[in-house]
């Protein structure tokens, strides 16, 4: 059976991966504390998501 030796060159993967990290991870503030912190994350701040605390605070 005939196998592809390659299904997309170099630099096709390395334009399609330069575009990963150029666009910013979505953030939103913390509505506990107000920090900038990932969407659907608990806040690495205050340990909270959804008013529900997963963490003390130290
Ligand atoms: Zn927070």
């Amino acid at each position: 059976m005939a196998v592809p030796r390659r299904r997309q060159c170099p630099t096709r993967t390395r334009k399609r991966r330069a575009n990963i990290k150029l666009h910013a991870s979505p953030t939103v503030a913390c509505e506990e504390c107000g920090q900038p912190k990932l969407r659907h994350r608990v806040c690495p701040s205050c340990g909270t998501y959804k008013k529900v605390v997963y963490r003390s605070k130290a």
